[in-house]
């Protein structure tokens, strides 16, 4: 089982109940939920804890780098949906995994991880031959390469 409290130790954030429920549920899923979603996964665990704590605690693992934020696109049919709770936060989704994946956005505003094999060869095959003129022309460094990908479901494909 996961050491959650050395974790949270780790990034100097406090441990406590709520906040190692909210942690687990949202490691426990690759459906990147908003709070609102992770706030009934957490309830169906017979958890009382509002959703103000949810969006709260979400945060903090955000600024901590024990979880990653991502805002909605424009047009994510999931962003009205969603505006009970903090100001500014619509339906923003969150990822415990914090490495650096690729991700494919619906146009329903979910966000699926593109499966490993298939974001190593994405990430292996850019050419860096690109990035150093990206580099040069730009007078930049780039330090790393983050992958959206952006379409719709077609329901072919397997589930993976
Ligand atoms: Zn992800």
């Amino acid at each position: 089982m996961m050491d959650v409290r050395a974790l949270f130790d780790r990034r100097g954030l406090r441990c406590t109940r709520q906040r190692e429920r909210i942690y687990r549920a949202l490691a426990a899923t690759t459906s990147h939920p908003t709070a609102e979603e992770l706030h009934r996964v957490v309830q169906r665990t017979g958890a009382r804890i509002s959703i103000a704590t949810v969006y709260n605690t979400l945060e903090a693992f955000t600024r901590r780098g024990l979880a990653r934020r991502f805002s909605p696109m424009p047009g994510d049919a999931s962003a009205g949906v969603e505006r009970g709770g903090a100001a500014g936060l619509g339906a923003c989704r969150y990822d415990a995994d914090t490495s650096e994946h690729a991700h494919f956005v619906g146009d329903d505003g979910r966000i699926r991880d593109v499966p490993g094999d298939l974001d190593r060869r994405l990430m292996a095959e850019l050419p860096r031959d690109l990035i150093d003129e990206i580099e040069r022309r730009m007078g930049v460094q780039v330090e790393r390469v983050s992958v959206k990908l952006v379409g719709r479901q077609t329901g072919r494909g397997s589930a993976c």
